[in-house]
């Protein structure tokens, strides 16, 4: 392979060797792209994983085995016939059955869930665990429908979905617009439909099946693996610091709650509509209550605080989010793709920010990671730092299938472990592809290692 000397050569390059379309806001092609610059080090060092090699590794690998598509019709509350469309992305099952998210979001659709199965196929690498890498979904919008609606989708959904998954060939768990609630309403459809009570989706609610800590999970996580990152880049711990958090869902609310166990001073919070500044540390119960049980916007949080602050999307600056401007020493991005632009990154340079840990998936715009890269902050890359939700999913399905209840704390600290052992893995890595301190880089060394070595083992 010729040398690359930019990312403009790289690109040509890769869209060259792939037979790709080099469309730039394509979120599958920009997650691609990370991957394979991050991994020319190990191009160079080793012909087994070349791209001109036999093996073919890298088309197969950026290729899902494959792209299931089907229509969802539901009744909703008048009575009136919906139509929705669901996906289930089989990426790749080299190192374990598929297994990776479900989102319900009306943004969904076949290139989002490419980008995100893609992601998987190496986080569930980096775990260490045996599970290969999917992403599923609808564009079905959760938000506003009764609860009567939500179980009646969910329960169309699966009529469908149940055809492709069990629990050696496919485990589907919650993302974005699917939580416990949702899972529960497909189990329950899965389990009519085969009349098998077994562990085929991870997340269920704790009292039929799901693991202690699996809400928590993907937070604390993040958490955990930025207190190990630090530790290694010999930098002071969380312990006291200002931190900002976007997002009010699942992640965002349980790395703010493991940040506040560590005593640190999380300051804010965003949703889809605007973010709540608070300079004395975010309200957590008060955040749950609205978020996740009454599900209403976060405007509310001012009504019991007026002295926070409360900026709506409207006021935010041009291409970029006000949360990233309020000065931090960690940042951790937890809502969702591409919502750290360059704008942000500039302002998080500008205010001398230590970390920056990726709690959503790829949430990081390309630009805004090299203009990270060329400073000394540690940078935390999702497919790294958010693996402790799919890890834990991973220990569910351990549960399931001998029969066993671990405890909170028993979890907990499995989870503590997995996620100290990734980052060493990680930074190891990278020090030894001449990288050292490059997270990216050692997370996509490390995960692709392993998927491909497995990949060329399993033969075609
Ligand atoms: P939730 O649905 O629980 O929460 C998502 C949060 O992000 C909500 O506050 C939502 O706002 C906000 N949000 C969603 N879309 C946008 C948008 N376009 N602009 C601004 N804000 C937005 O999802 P999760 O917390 O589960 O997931 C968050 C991220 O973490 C996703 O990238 C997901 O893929 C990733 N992730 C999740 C895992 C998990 O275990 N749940 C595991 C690994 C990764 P609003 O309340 O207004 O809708």
């Amino acid at each position: 392979m010729r040398k690359i000397n930019n990312i403009e050569e790289a690109k040509i390059e890769i869209a060259k060797l792939h037979n790709l379309d080099c469309k730039e806001d394509d979120v599958f092609y920009q997650a691609m792209e990370e991957v394979l610059l991050s991994i020319f080090p190990l191009f160079e060092s080793d012909e087994m994983y070349n791209n001109s090699e036999k093996n073919g590794i890298i088309k197969r690998l950026i290729t899902p085995d494959r792209i299931i598509k089907f229509k969802v019709t539901w009744l909703d509350d008048n009575n009136i016939v919906q139509v929705n469309t669901g996906y289930r992305v089989q990426f790749n099952n080299a190192l374990g059955p598929y297994k990776g998210g479900l989102r319900f979001h009306p943004t969904v659709n076949e290139g989002i869930l490419k980008f995100l199965g893609f992601e998987q196929i190496l986080k569930n690498a980096l775990t260490g665990l045996p599970l290969g890498g999917a992403k599923g979904g609808s564009d079905f919008d959760p938000k506003g429908k009764s609860d009567f609606e939500v179980m009646k989708f969910c329960s169309a959904f699966m009529k469908e979905l149940h055809k492709y998954i069990g629990p050696r060939i496919d485990v589907p768990a919650g993302d974005i617009g699917v939580g416990g609630r949702e899972i529960a309403y497909m189990f329950g459809t899965y389990k009519k439909i085969t009349s098998s009570f077994e562990g085929v989706l991870t997340g269920k609610p704790y009292f039929f099946g799901g693991s202690l800590m699996r809400p928590e999970a993907t937070g604390y996580g993040v958490v955990y693996f930025t207190q190990k990152m630090l530790e290694l880049e010999g930098k002071e711990s969380l312990k006291g610091k200002i931190c900002t958090v976007s997002g009010a869902g699942n992640v965002a609310l349980h790395a703010i709650e493991k940040l506040y166990q560590l005593e640190a001073i999380p300051v804010t919070c965003t949703d889809s509509k605007g973010m709540i500044y608070d300079a004395r540390g975010v309200d957590l119960p008060l955040l749950k209550e609205l978020k996740l049980k009454r599900r209403v916007s976060l405007e509310e949080y001012i009504i019991a605080h007026p002295e926070a602050e409360y900026i709506p999307v409207e006021k935010y600056p041009e291409n970029g989010h006000a949360v990233w401007d309020i000065p931090s020493y960690g940042a951790f991005p937890c809502a969702t793709q591409n919502e750290l632009t360059i704008v942000d990154a500039n302002n998080l340079i500008k205010n001398g920010t230590v970390s920056i840990t990726e709690g959503a998936n790829m949430p990081s715009t390309t630009e805004a990671m090299h203009k990270i890269a060329s400073t000394d902050i540690c940078f935390a890359p999702a497919k790294a730092a958010n693996a402790g939700g799919v890890a834990v999913s991973g220990f569910e399905m351990s549960q399931n299938a001998s029969m066993q209840k671990w405890t909170f704390e028993e979890v907990d600290l499995k989870l503590k472990a997995t996620m100290e052992d990734i980052c060493l893995n990680v930074s190891n890595t990278a020090k030894e592809y001449g990288v050292e301190g490059n997270y990216v880089d050692g997370a996509n060394i490390a995960g692709f290692k392993r998927v491909a070595d497995a990949m060329i083992a399993e033969g075609i």
